[in-house]
């Protein structure tokens, strides 16, 4: 057994996330038993076949016992009823670690269910993922070289802080620390509003809402995609139920960044009414030349 030394690791909620951060441990020999708490039968067994869990919990309650981590991979939207169902059948040194993509809605779950647990709970958010869901696309290697942040609450203990930093770091990635609210602010911007604009785009083209104005039906105009159209909207084969709750949990800073999109479409519609191309050119160089430092730097 490595340094971290996690005898016993439950997952709740074997998808992609979970399963990966499973896999990942298993592969860095930084734990020993694994335990699944899941949803769906099938979706479980799928899990234990692939080697990413041990054993599928029987119940919460034999799930979590003797657990020194438990890690929530579910929806955002599930986490409050998961930390209510987990909270009495908690042991008072098991770490509770999760992977929401909106860090304030879960802490203010936390807050509500978890109380003298609080010091034991290290929320997290993988910045790290695919457009694929369940555990059949859990993949050891999801987060190497990728960052995760981790927003502890003036409750969380320096211990379990270090012990949940660690595991990332055996898992390939670096840690991160922010305040919730700046998290999801950052998030909402760089991962929730282009979302948001893959899925609009494709129920737009699909003309169900009756908004599209166009002649031609959904399948006659997807014949004529290519890679640009690929790449825009690759992430609009996300999982549904995950991003309702994404949306829903940063609701607020979401519009903001919903908003402030308009006001660009707007300008941008504003510049081809008047026909102003200097003004487009002008508008396209700069987002060229921000993308192209953000690659430069990236890579
Ligand atoms: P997923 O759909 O692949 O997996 C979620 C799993 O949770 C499913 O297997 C589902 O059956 C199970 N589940 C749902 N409700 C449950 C419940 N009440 N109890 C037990 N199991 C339950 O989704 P995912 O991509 O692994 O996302 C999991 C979490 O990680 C979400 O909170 C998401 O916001 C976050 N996240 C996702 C990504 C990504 O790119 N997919 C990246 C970072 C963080």
């Amino acid at each position: 057994m490595a340094s971290v030394g996690i005898n016993k690791l439950v997952i709740i909620g074997v998808g992609l996330i979970g399963g990966s951060f499973a896999l990942a441990l298993r592969k860095a020999g930084r734990v020993r038993h694994i335990v699944g708490v899941g949803r769906s039968r099938e979706n479980m067994q799928r899990a234990l076949a692939l080697g990413a869990i041990d054993e599928i919990a029987a119940d919460l309650a034999s799930a979590l016992s003797g657990a020194n981590v438990i890690f929530l991979a579910v929806p955002v939207g599930q986490t409050g009823e998961t930390l209510a169902r987990m909270a009495p059948l908690l042991e008072p040194d098991s770490i509770v670690t999760d992977a929401g993509s909106t860090k304030q809605d879960v802490i203010a779950a936390a807050r509500l269910h978890l109380l003298r647990h609080l010091k034991n709970f290290v929320p997290g958010h993988p910045v790290a993922g695919a457009e694929r869901s369940g555990a059949s696309a859990a993949d050891p290697d999801l987060f190497q070289g990728k960052n995760v942040v981790l927003t502890p609450l003036e409750e969380t203990s320096a211990d379990a802080t270090q012990l949940v930093t660690g595991l990332w770091q055996a898992c390939g990635a670096t840690v991160s620390r922010l305040s919730a609210a700046q998290q999801d602010d950052i998030l909402a911007a760089v991962s929730h509003l282009p979302h948001v604009l893959a899925f609009a785009l494709m129920d737009l083209l699909s003309g169900t809402q009756g908004t599209s104005s166009d002649t031609l039906k959904a399948g006659e105009l997807l014949r004529f995609t290519g890679t640009g159209f690929r790449d825009f909207t690759r992430i609009a084969g996300s999982s549904p139920e995950m991003w309702r709750d994404i949306c829903l949990g940063n609701r607020d800073t979401l519009l903001r960044r919903i908003d402030a999109y308009q006001r660009e479409l707007a300008a941008i519609r504003d510049m081809l009414a008047r026909n102003d191309g200097e003004a487009l050119e002008r508008l396209f160089t700069n987002a060229r030349e921000t993308r192209r430092r953000w690659v430069k730097k990236s890579s």
